[in-house]
């Protein structure tokens, strides 16, 4: 059996720092799991200003130089043992002289809970501390803890401010003024006025948020926030202790019923124009841009209009039946990718651009080295340290390594990002001949570079270059039309768009 004992603080100045309760939870449950017997605690509660005045701490320091049961103490994270690197090799140098030992519940440390060293703790204590901020992963497992906490006390969940709220002491309480509008608004929508029209009219009357005039995607997000009604959804679970209602639950569903009809309504104005943005008039060059009409039987009809025709009135080219052209494209897509040497001359350029890529493995074994280097010299500065050499400069010298090491890490992370989105030749073969099918579209969106539109024929160009569909890397058009010989052009004689096309690789 080894005695123990916990050391919990409680800093009011950082944000979601993990709770006292949180802290002896986490401890209590290692000490049972690693054959610890907790014999006491030592709690600081917040603490206002920033002395040092930690009571709780200052005692077990002095308990440490007296006969008692103990040999470890136990926290929840290595900073709780100081505000900075500093300080924490200080107190540690204190306790070790008494032959006790300090172990994260939540950390490895540099000795293990028998007081023997534990090598690769070493490193990673001293990376730890001062550092633990900086640790995205430990950060953010903080983060989560306090604010999962934060929920279930109904505390401020934090995250930007929701109109019609104010936060004061980490509650959140009904900005009055604000809920004014806010029922306003959701009186005047269950009234059938149109949210335009209602965003007109509070902005009128000068109702800003964050300074500025609420958005309209704002203010239908605002017409479906449960948080009105004083549901706060979060982790698959639904709170009702930390906003308080503003709007009575009957207008905010008659709302819900009007936008949920409004949205069936609208439907048909949310048409997709597949072909967007990719279109030019063969007679004029300008672009062609999805337009719609009613026809005399009422019916509503969807068409490409050239642009030089519609706004300036000099071109004569026709409309072209949006169905029947987006029909052309698709079916003209399919078939060119149905041919092996195609999909291969894509797949091969999209793998050479991701060659470029790797080139760049190199930028990551430079990174790698560095980041050793870092780790080296802070390893040095903390033994030094341990020591009881510290000189002025020490302090400002380890802050400095430290954010070196925090914007290498970062670099890295980014670089390791990129190398893992590695590609095969076979996979992407597969996938083009896959996406060809199951979704053309995404296909076209990616691998046309221009259709242009003439009376008789339509010609597709085709993006034989090393633009892949990928979100980071969007094909850039206008690019592509210096390098003809990329393009494959297929030309089609076509009056009224729907011939056989015959693909005629150039
Ligand atoms: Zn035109």
């Amino acid at each position: 059996m080894i005695g123990a004992v916990i050391y919990a603080r409680y800093s009011s100045e950082k944000q979601n720092e993990q709770s006292i309760e949180g802290q002896l939870r986490v401890c209590n449950q290692y000490a049972e799991q690693n054959g610890l017997t907790v014999l006491d605690t030592y709690i600081d509660r917040a603490m206002t200003g920033t002395n040092d005045n930690r009571p709780a701490f200052q005692q077990m320091l002095a308990d440490c130089e007296k006969a008692v049961a103990w040999d470890v103490i136990l926290v929840y994270a290595i900073d709780r043992f100081g505000r900075n690197s500093i300080e924490i090799a200080v107190n540690k140098q204190r306790i070790k002289k008494n032959h006790k030992t300090l172990i994260s519940a939540t950390q490895r440390t540099s000795e293990n809970i028998d007081g023997s060293k534990n090598l690769d703790g070493i490193l990673l204590e001293n990376v730890y501390i001062g550092l633990a901020e900086y640790y995205s992963a430990e950060l953010s497992q903080k983060v989560k803890r306090g604010m999962n906490e934060n929920r279930e006390k109904g505390l401020n969940p934090g995250g930007r401010r929701t109109f019609g709220y104010r936060a004061e002491n980490k509650k959140i309480y009904v900005d009055e003024s604000e809920a004014e509008i806010v029922r306003y608004i959701f009186q005047q929508y269950a009234q059938g006025v149109n949210a335009k029209d209602i965003l007109a009219d509070i902005t009128a009357k000068g109702v800003t948020h964050y300074g500025k005039p609420i958005p309209l995607n704002t203010l239908y997000n605002m017409l479906r926030l449960k948080k009105y009604i004083g549901i706060y959804h979060c982790a698959n679970k639904d709170y009702t202790n930390i906003f308080p209602p503003i709007v009575p639950v009957e207008l905010f569903n008659e709302v819900g019923r009007i936008l949920e009809s409004n949205k069936k309504g609208s439907k048909s104005n949310d048409v997709e124009f597949l072909l967007k943005g990719k279109l030019l008039c063969g007679h004029c060059g300008k672009s062609m841009q999805g337009d719609s009409g009613t026809s005399k039987s009422g019916k509503v009809m969807y068409y490409y209009k050239c642009m030089g025709r519609k706004k300036y009135r000099n071109c004569n080219k026709s409309t072209i039946q949006k169905d029947k052209l987006e029909q052309i494209v698709i079916d003209t897509t399919k078939q060119i990718f149905s041919v092996k040497e195609n999909v291969i001359a894509v797949a091969d350029a999209v793998i050479q651009s991701h060659e470029k890529r790797m080139y760049n493995r190199s930028l990551l074994t430079i990174l790698q080295n560095e980041r050793e280097e870092i780790k080296k010299s802070l390893s040095n500065i903390m033994k030094a340290i341990e020591q009881g050499i510290i000189t002025a400069t020490t302090k400002s010298r380890m802050d400095e390594l430290e954010q070196q090491l925090a914007d290498t890490e970062n670099k890295i992370t980014i670089e390791e990002c990129k190398l893992q989105n590695q590609l095969r030749r076979e996979q992407v073969i597969e996938y083009l001949t896959h996406a060809v099918i199951q979704s053309p579209r995404l296909i076209i969106h990616n691998l046309i570079q221009k259709i242009v539109v003439y009376d008789d024929r339509i010609n597709i160009y085709y993006n034989y270059l090393n633009k892949m569909p990928s979100p980071d890397n969007p094909p850039d058009n206008g690019e592509y039309l210096a390098e003809s010989g990329h393009n494959n052009t297929l030309t089609k004689g076509c009056s009224d768009f729907s011939l056989v096309v015959s693909p005629n690789k150039t």
